[in-house]
């Protein structure tokens, strides 16, 4: 995290080792250097202007696990990948080629960091088993990072739009943060020889064919066994967290709680919402709907989504690294989190 933390890391060295094994603690950061993706040209100059941005990001508070280095460093990666699936893929509406054609950018995006995404097929051709197929074949990525115990954490975003919207924050905002922390997750001294320090399995999935009535996370959950399905701790999430000032939650209450606690130590402006469709709907509806508890974040400005409207411009780098760093809060401290709450 901060360089004083290296200062002082052969003091910790071994107080952390114990923390290691006895709660689950966010471990030791090296430094953060520019920590952004290789864009394509198009998204030079936005990136740009997302950093010049970030370059106000106020410190954080005493308390916080992560600096405003981390979280700019979390923003500008993400911003880099909402650049390129808005700007340089486009719009990718649900079944169509345009959707395959980001599909396969995504897988490619995934095997870069060093992961082995698998495309699950589904739709009117692929399967019988759907209760409620797309209009057309459509497909969901998902990968993992395995960790040190049994269990699965869901980690998700839909990737597709409706038609002629890029979807900048309607989903590239939520995928930005997927890749981001896909990133960051698979090097030290979270992951070792990609094995995480997570005690369970970290699944990433970006879901297809959300926008035509959650098809994607509903043929997920479809197919899973009742075993697979138990295993599965918490489903996280992340749909349109780009635009607006502050962050948005909703889900079940342990986790809202805990979050809530999260974004005020991080010095991260949050508010909870009391009902589960105050936060619109979206694919952790597939989850919920099986009894896995869940937790949905966006941002407090949905007003453009679903139109051309919805364009980078309106995208607020900040709330991509907030969302990131609550996330990354919420992943470390799961273990202690375990409440029998299901
Ligand atoms: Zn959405």
């Amino acid at each position: 995290m901060t360089s004083k933390r290296f200062t002082l890391s052969l003091v910790v060295a071994a107080a952390a080792a114990l923390l290691l094994t006895a709660c689950n603690p966010i471990p030791a950061e090296p430094p953060v250097t520019a920590g952004v993706p290789t864009p394509g040209s198009a998204c030079q100059e936005r990136n740009e202007i997302a950093r010049e941005t970030l370059a106000g990001t106020p410190p954080s508070p005493a308390l916080a696990r992560f600096d405003a280095a981390d979280r700019k460093a979390f923003a500008s990666s993400a911003f880099g990948y909402l650049c390129e699936l808005s700007e340089v893929v486009g719009p990718r509406e649900s079944a169509t080629q345009e959707e395959l054609e980001s599909a396969e950018f995504l897988m490619e995006r995934f095997t870069e960091l060093g992961y082995s995404p698998e495309m699950q097929d589904f739709g009117r051709w692929t399967t019988v088993k759907d209760l409620r197929p797309p209009p057309g074949p459509s497909r969901n990525i998902i990968l993992e990072l395995p960790g040190r115990g049994e269990g699965v954490v869901i980690l998700g975003a839909h990737y597709d739009t409706t038609p002629d919207s890029v979807g900048a924050n309607d989903n590239a905002s939520g995928v930005g943060v997927l890749l981001a922390l896909a990133e960051r997750l698979a090097q030290p001294p979270w992951s070792n020889q990609a094995v995480s320090v997570f005690p369970f399995t970290l699944r990433f999935i970006a879901f297809g064919s959300e926008e035509t009535g959650l098809h994607g996370s509903w043929h997920y959950v479809d197919q899973l066994t009742d075993a697979e399905l138990a295993d599965i701790w918490v489903m996280i999430n992340l749909d349109s967290v780009g635009s607006g000032t502050t962050l948005f939650a909703v889900g079940n209450p342990w986790l809202t709680r805990h979050v809530s606690e999260a974004a005020e130590r991080e010095g991260v402006l949050l508010t909870i919402g009391r009902r589960w469709l105050s936060g619109g709907f979206s694919d952790n509806f597939s989850f919920g709907d099986a009894w896995v508890p869940t937790i949905f974040f966006s941002g407090n400005d949905i007003s453009r989504i679903n139109s051309p409207d919805d364009t980078i411009e309106f995208i607020n780098p900040a709330l991509l690294g907030d969302t990131a760093v609550l996330v990354l809060d919420l992943l470390a401290s799961l273990e202690d989190l375990q409440c029998g709450c299901r």
